[in-house]
C-alpha cells in the first residue's frame, strides 16, 4: 500500500499510540519505522513508570506493543523516510528505497537523535548532497562519490554505490570499521566541511584530507524534522507544537520526544492518541469543504 489517510514516521510509543488511535477512529495509516518498533525500548532494562506495567523490560513493553499493532493489523512500513514534499493539502513522502508514498494528513513521531549538521549540509542538500543512496546513485554514475554513515546497517548502500559510482570514499562514524575491498576506500577520518568549488563537485574536508567528489551521501539512522519537511517549525531540535500536536504545517502534527522533554514512554503513548485524533478532524473538515 503506498497510499493512506494518515502517515506516521516512527515506530515508538509515540507512532504506535498514534497508528492505534487513527486505526480505532477508521482511518488507513501508513507506519514507517522499524518491526523493532524502537531501538529505545529495546535498551530500557527495566521501566517502572508505564501505567499497567509497574515493572517491565523494554523488550517486553515492545513485544505488546507489537502485539497491539498485529490485532489491529496494522503492519509496519519499513522504509525510512527521507524528505517529505507538502503538495498543498496531501503530502508525498519519499522512502529510502526510493518508494514515495501519499497520505491526507501527517504525523511525525520519529523521536530525538542528537544530530549536528556538518557545515555546508543543509545548503546543499539536494545539490550534491544527498541522504537517499537508492534514490540518487544514478545521478552520479562512474563518478567519484563519499559516504558517511552512522551505522553497520548502511553498508548494503555503501555495496549498492560501489557498483554504480567510480570510487566510494566511505566514513563509517562506528566503532567497528568494516573491510570493504574494491573500490571502497574505509576512513577513520571525521568529516567536518562540505562545500562546491564548483557546479558539479563538491570537496569534503576531513579533520585529515580533503575529497573532491560528485556527491557526498549522509546516511544517518534518524533524519532532523526541519530536513524532513524544511518549512516546520522547530526549536532546539524539537518541532513546536500547541495543545492538540499540531505544527505551524496545515495537515502536519507531531508526537513523542520529537516535542520536547521529558523524554518519557508515557508522554509519547499520550501525545500520540491526541495527534491522531487531530489529524482525524483535520481530515473530515478537510473533506466538509
Ligand atoms: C536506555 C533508555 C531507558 C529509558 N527508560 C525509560 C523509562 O524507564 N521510562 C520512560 O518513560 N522513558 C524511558 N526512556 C525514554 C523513552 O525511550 C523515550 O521517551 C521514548 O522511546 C520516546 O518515544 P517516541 O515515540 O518519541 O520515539 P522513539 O522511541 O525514539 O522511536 C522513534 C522511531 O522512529 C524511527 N524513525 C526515526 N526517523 C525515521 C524516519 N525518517 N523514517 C522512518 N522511521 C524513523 C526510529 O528508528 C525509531 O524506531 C528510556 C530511554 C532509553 C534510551
Amino acid at each position: 500500500m503506498n497510499k493512506a489517510d494518515i502517515a506516521i514516521i516512527g515506530t515508538g510509543p509515540g507512532g504506535v499510540s498514534a497508528a492505534i488511535t487513527a486505526a480505532q477512529r477508521g482511518k488507513s495509516v501508513l507506519l514507517f519505522g522499524s518491526a523493532e518498533l524502537s531501538p529505545k525500548m529495546a535498551k530500557a532494562e527495566k521501566i517502572m513508570n508505564y501505567p499497567g506495567f509497574p515493572s517491565v523490560k523494554g523488550a517486553d513493553l515492545a513485544a505488546a506493543l507489537k502485539a497491539h499493532l498485529k490485532d489491529m493489523n496494522i503492519s509496519v512500513t519499513e522504509d525510512k523516510v527521507t524528505q517529505v514534499y507538502d503538495m498543498g493539502g496531501k503530502f508525498t513522502l519519499q522512502g529510502a528505497s526510493s518508494a514515495m508514498y501519499d497520505a491526507e494528513a501527517l504525523i511525525i513521531a520519529t523521536g530525538v537523535v542528537p544530530t549536528k549538521l556538518y557545515a555546508g549540509e543543509k545548503e546543499l542538500l539536494g545539490a550534491g548532497v544527498s541522504y537517499c543512496a537508492t534514490c540518487d546513485a544514478p545521478l552520479h554514475r562512474g563518478k567519484p562519490v563519499a559516504v558517511i554513515a552512522d551505522s553497520p546497517e548502511e553498508e548494503g548502500e555503501v555495496k549498492y554505490l560501489s557498483e554504480v559510482a567510480e570510487h566510494v570514499y566511505f566514513f563509517p562514524l562506528y566503532k567497528d570499521k568494516p573491510d570493504m575491498g574494491g573500490n571502497i576506500s574505509v576512513l577513520a577520518e571525521i568529516p567536518k566541511e562540505i562545500s562546491a568549488p564548483t557546479f558539479s563537485s563538491r570537496l569534503l574536508k576531513t579533520d585529515k584530507g580533503e575529497y573532491d567528489v560528485s556527491c557526498v551521501f549522509i546516511l544517518r539512522r534518524a533524519i532532523a524534522a526541519d530536513q524532513l519537511l524544511p518549512q516546520l517549525a522547530t526549536e532546539n531540535g524539537h518541532i513546536v507544537v500547541d495543545r492538540q500536536m499540531c505544527t505551524n504545517v496545515k495537515g502536519v502534527f507531531a508526537c513523542g520526544d520529537i516535542t520536547g522533554r521529558p523524554y518519557q514512554y508515557v508522554k509519547a503513548a499520550g501525545e500520540g492518541n491526541v495527534a491522531a485524533l487531530s489529524a482525524v478532524e483535520y481530515i473530515s473538515q478537510k473533506n466538509d469543504k
